[in-house]
């Protein structure tokens, strides 16, 4: 057998790299982890999941001043916005989470090699100049932005997520293009912030693929906190002059067009998966018409030895479906069984109040198992929710009409990313709805509004 310089060559750290590095390193196998970027943590650690944490977080409180929900307990004050402090605890939020990464990496003994990886053929790439060899490569490269035909990102008019993160001033006017997660959040952000915000969506809804109830209720709930949203219209052109942007929209089913102004515009219509410069023809590996690496279910591609895992492959682009991929990957690269199982995988968006769902909606449950029974709880009727002044959302609990199993979760609720959990735990265990109605909830919690949607399942909630 040839001598390989690592027994795992992994391309790219972010949660689907870095997390197969480590795994494989604690299973005995000598690793290594090619990174462009000058810290490890990919997307989610340097311009997604964290930094975007890290600026909602704060400006929610910002907003919580603002807009009188603290003087309505009894915390009279006026907010003065310190952009520069906020920005610095992002800043340190990404220094510090990156930093552990390094750190870990270091403690498992994996090698981190500093530079872009290109593929020489099924056992080799070249990293900075350097050609390495691995008995597997695992493909992480993980995705970028998707650019609008015609429409050129600057990062300081134009911008995209990673512009959006560092503006330096607020905007007196940011459109949004696309009301997705991306669009929702980081326009709630900067909405939060004083700028007034417009969300032009090609769509009838807002976040496609969410549950149908939800959608609706998402809009009225944003709408409500000033988010102006333009549906069913696409943005067909912008135009920067002097500092301002100038847009053109259509209806998405043809029309008469619009223009509108704005001095921030933010592209947030999806993200691809990121291939270029690989060199995977010299590997004889295709991608597929979504520009996906496909693989079967243990991440394994059609070239023997060469493995792919996050938002490169099939699936939702989510920093926690890649881990859990980049762990099954080292575990089946090791001869053990690795499994995700890609039906319970929870999302969330993270604005106010937050929006949560696993599983089907009710709309694909429907089409799968034909009958299928719904529970809803109002939050406004959840008492720790009321006590907190937080009287949007609700739970709904999707489960098959035959069996009762519970197909899927959905929330609106201030902590419904945290609620979520227990939905996607009692999915995994095949639970019913009657086995999350009799299991004894904390009170007083926002998580006994799950308990109480699961009861409306048998039509029995006992609070509303
Ligand atoms: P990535 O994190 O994209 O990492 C891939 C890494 O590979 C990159 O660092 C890249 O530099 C490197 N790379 C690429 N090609 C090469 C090469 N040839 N050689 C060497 N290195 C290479 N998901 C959530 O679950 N929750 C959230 O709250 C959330 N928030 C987000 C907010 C924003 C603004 C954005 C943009 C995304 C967010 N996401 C969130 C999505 C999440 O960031 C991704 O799903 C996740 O990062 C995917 O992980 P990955 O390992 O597949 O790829
Ligand atoms: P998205 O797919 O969530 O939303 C894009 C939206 O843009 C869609 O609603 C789509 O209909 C719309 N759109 C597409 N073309 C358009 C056009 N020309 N004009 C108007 N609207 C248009 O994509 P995103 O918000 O860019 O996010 C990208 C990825 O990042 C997502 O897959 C998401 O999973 C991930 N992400 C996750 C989180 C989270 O988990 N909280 C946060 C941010 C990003």
């Amino acid at each position: 057998m040839a001598d390989y310089d690592y027994d795992v060559l992994v391309i790219g750290a972010g949660p689907g790299g870095y997390v197969a590095a480590i795994r494989a390193a604690q299973l005995g196998l000598k690793t290594a982890c090619a990174e462009s970027r000058e810290t490890l943590g990919g997307t989610c650690l340097n311009v997604g999941c964290i930094p975007s944490k890290a600026m909602l977080h704060a400006s929610e409180y910002f907003d919580a001043a603002k807009n009188g929900a603290m003087a309505k307990m009894g915390i009279e004050v006026e907010p003065k916005l310190n952009l520069d402090a906020m920005h610095g605890q992002r800043i340190d939020a990404v220094k510090q989470l990156t930093g552990g990464i390094e750190f870990l990496f270091k403690k498992n003994k994996v090698t981190w090699l500093k530079g872009f990886a290109t593929f020489e053929d099924a056992h080799s790439v070249t990293v900075a100049g350097q050609k390495v060899t691995a008995k597997n490569i695992v493909i992480a490269t993980g995705s970028s932005v998707t650019p609008l035909p015609g429409v050129e990102i600057d990062e300081k008019i134009v911008v995209s997520s990673t512009g959006a993160l560092e503006l330096p001033k607020v905007p007196e006017h940011m459109v949004v293009i696309g009301g997705g997660v991306i669009g929702l959040e980081l326009g709630s952000v900067w909405r939060r912030l004083g700028a007034k915000v417009t969300c032009v969506e090609f769509l009838d809804q807002i976040l496609p693929g969410m549950d149908g109830d939800v959608r609706k209720e998402a809009n009225k709930i944003f709408k409500k906190q000033g988010i102006e949203f333009k549906l069913g219209t696409k943005v067909t052109g912008v135009k920067v002059n002097g500092g301002k942007a100038t847009l053109t929209l259509e209806p998405a089913k043809g029309g008469a067009s619009e223009t509108l102004e704005a001095d921030c515009v933010l592209v947030s219509i999806g993200r691809r998966p990121n291939t270029d410069g690989l060199a995977l023809e010299k590997i004889g590996l295709q991608v597929n018409n979504r520009g996906q690496i496909e693989t079967d279910h243990d991440f394994r591609t059609k070239v023997d030895g060469v493995w792919a895992v996050g938002d490169v492959i099939p699936g939702p682009m989510l920093a926690h479906k890649a881990e859990d991929e980049g762990i099954a990957v080292a575990e089946n690269i090791a001869g053990l069984t690795g499994i995700v199982n890609h039906d319970v995988i929870p999302g969330v968006v993270y604005t106010w109040p937050e929006i949560a769902g696993v599983g089907l909606t009710e709309e694909d449950a429907k089409a799968k198992y034909g009958d299928v029974k719904v529970g809803k709880f109002p939050m406004l009727a959840n008492s720790r929710a009321k006590t907190n002044h937080e009287p949007d959302g609700f739970v709904k609990v999707i489960a098959e009409a035959k069996t009762d199993r519970v197909v899927g979760v959905w929330a609106i609720a201030s902590v419904a990313g945290t609620m979520i959990a227990q939905a996607a735990q009692a999915m995994e265990f095949g639970a019913t709805s009657e086995d999350i109605a009799y299991t004894c909830h904390a009170h007083p919690t926002h998580s006994e509004a799950i308990k109480e949607a699961a009861m409306a399942v048998q039509g029995k909630p006992i609070h509303v």
